[in-house]
């Protein structure tokens, strides 16, 4: 091998090293922002929706630190010219404020209203569980806004999939839906 070729080899060796050692960290950054997240708008004091700028997290990781940026606001277009403050919640815990981590620790230890089966936390591939309202209907939690439902868990009960679908064919469909009182069946 001549020492052209071995030094740039070397070089070769030494940037796809650099490379992958930056890349942990980006990568990272991009999971650990990514996803809808609730924070508590600082001028409004109310809940508000947001996304982060996860890509650019990534790209700022792997440059140096990642870079924290909103790309969207349920308070958008309106107060899209804001400082962006609520950034500070999502630095100290990214984590706490993902809206999938709070809908399932909300679920979790609560049994559904109706059939009294326990939902537990959510899972990505499971039907997703659902609320009963104060007008008793029924909704999965998806169909609500984000920046509603710390409020909306407040005043509805937790209901499975299964007993969601049940009531939405009987308040859809009354006329199809025949209620029979219970009767065991005789020993022949
Ligand atoms: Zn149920």
């Amino acid at each position: 091998m001549t020492i052209p070729l071995f030094i740039a080899l070397v070089v070769v060796v030494l940037a796809v090293g650099l490379f992958a050692f930056r890349a942990i960290p980006a990568i990272r950054a991009y999971f650990s922002y990514r996803g809808k997240r609730l924070i508590t708008c600082p001028e409004t004091h109310k809940s508000e929706a947001v996304d982060v700028a996860a890509g650019e997290a990534a790209v700022g990781a792997f440059l140096s630190e990642p870079t924290l940026r909103l790309k969207e606001c349920s308070r958008w277009p309106e107060r899209q010219d804001c400082g962006q403050e609520c950034l500070q919640q999502i630095e100290i815990g990214p984590a706490n404020c993902l809206v999938w981590n709070i809908v399932s620790q909300w679920y979790e230890g609560k049994s559904c209203a109706f059939c009294h089966k326990p939902i537990g936390a959510l899972h990505h591939l499971d039907h997703a569980p659902a609320l009963l309202g104060p007008d008793s209907k029924t909704a999965e939690w998806r169909e609500f806004r984000p920046e509603q439902l710390l409020d909306v868990f407040s005043t509805h009960q937790p209901i499975c999939w299964n007993c969601h679908v049940a009531e939405t064919f009987r308040r859809l469909h009354p006329e199809l839906v025949v209620d029979r009182a219970y009767e065991p069946r005789r020993m022949m």
